[in-house]
């Protein structure tokens, strides 16, 4: 299992993590199976969506804080409760094909860290199960 550290740098944002996961298929030298990555936070979450155009993240992040707003009324008092709530939106895990040792990823998909109560440093795990 590999670990990814993050370090967010603002409250909501979506980081890039695919490099950093590609780095963990291969250093797992497994050819077939199934990539997992897993987010240990209930204020996060991780997802795969288009890595091209920016502005799909900003849309991601405008329309869930549109439909889950921060200053919106909770019961949860910790004012992050909006982030509660986008954590379980997005999910705290993916799974992603691996083939010929790489994510067999489309052209335009990548995985994000999606942080909801930042800036904070976070992690994320990777591990690879081979399959044939
Ligand atoms: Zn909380």
């Amino acid at each position: 299992m590999q670990l990814i550290e993050i370090s967010t740098r603002e409250r909501t944002v979506m980081v890039d993590i695919t490099g950093e996961v590609e780095q963990a298929v291969t250093a797992s030298g497994i050819q077939e199976g199934i990539c997992t990555v897993f987010v240990p936070h209930t204020t996060a979450g991780v997802t795969i969506n288009e890595n091209a155009d920016p502005s799909v993240r900003r849309d991601i992040l405008n329309k869930l804080a549109e439909f889950v707003p921060h200053n919106g009324r909770y019961n949860h008092t910790e004012g992050n409760a909006d982030a509660h709530i986008k954590s379980s939106l997005m999910g705290s895990s993916i799974q992603v094909l691996v083939k010929d040792g790489r994510l067999a990823f489309g052209t335009w998909q990548g995985i994000f860290f999606c942080e909801f109560d930042g800036p904070r440093r976070r992690k994320a795990w990777v591990t690879v199960l081979p399959c044939k």
